[in-house]
């Protein structure tokens, strides 16, 4: 057996994807929908809102803007980061805008 304590922790109000497989980040302040794997290289992300605030975008809107942002990680030969905050507006920002 092994047991390695989470580095740091984000505390967010948005939801967030936390890489699995790690420990230099979690999101303890957060709940799961589920799991995302990154259609190119495998990576994986837990997904889910914060336990308190929620979020105003439904799960599949947060899937869905997560995907396009791993994506385009891969369009832009960028690594993946292991932790990803992700918007809960329901408006979906264009790419370009998160780049900056
Ligand atoms: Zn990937």
């Amino acid at each position: 057996m092994s047991y390695e304590k989470y580095k740091t922790a984000t505390t967010t109000l948005g939801p967030v994807a936390i890489e699995l497989g790690q420990t230099d980040i979690h999101a303890p302040e957060h709940g799961t929908w589920g799991v995302v794997t990154c259609d190119a290289c495998g990576r994986q992300f837990r997904i889910g809102p914060n336990w308190i605030y929620g979020s105003r975008t439904s799960e599949r809107e947060s899937v869905e803007q997560f995907e396009q942002v791993l994506a385009e990680n891969h369009r832009q030969k960028q690594a993946h980061k292991n932790c990803y905050e992700l918007s809960d507006h329901p408006i979906a920002l264009p790419i370009a805008s998160l780049a900056v």
